[in-house]
């Protein structure tokens, strides 16, 4: 709901197509919602923000993800070689049904995706 109550608040007169840091406070406060909560840093106790959201890619992959981003750590571009996030194994029936070139995932190098 705060993200639809900042997009109906429309995006930054200087910003361009950005919502605007304030327009985001405000959905936050006019919703209920406390953006900390989200933002704050997390451990595998406390579960991620995006939890309730099956996007196919493995928990435990966004986990190592975020712990390696909080170092400084970033990943290679995924299209070059697969990092196996879980996305073909999640959806491997809808990618046989759907050409190759529509994921933009190379194919499984290592660990299996
Ligand atoms: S290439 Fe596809 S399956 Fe592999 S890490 Fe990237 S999104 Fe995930």
């Amino acid at each position: 709901m705060a993200i639809l109550r900042a997009w109906q608040k429309g995006p930054s007169s200087t910003a361009g197509p950005i919502i605007s840091t304030s327009a985001w406070w405000s959905a936050f406060e006019e919703v209920g919602l406390d953006p900390h909560f989200y933002a704050a840093a997390r451990g595998r106790e406390r579960g991620l923000s995006v939890d309730h959201i099956n996007t196919g890619v493995k928990k435990r992959w966004l986990l190592a993800d975020y712990q390696a981003s909080r170092r400084g750590g970033i990943r290679a571009d995924c299209r070059e070689e697969c990092d196996a996030c879980g996305v073909g194994a999640t959806f491997r029936k809808l990618r046989v049904e759907t050409p190759a070139e529509a994921w933009h995932c190379p194919p499984v190098t290592r660990r299996g995706s």
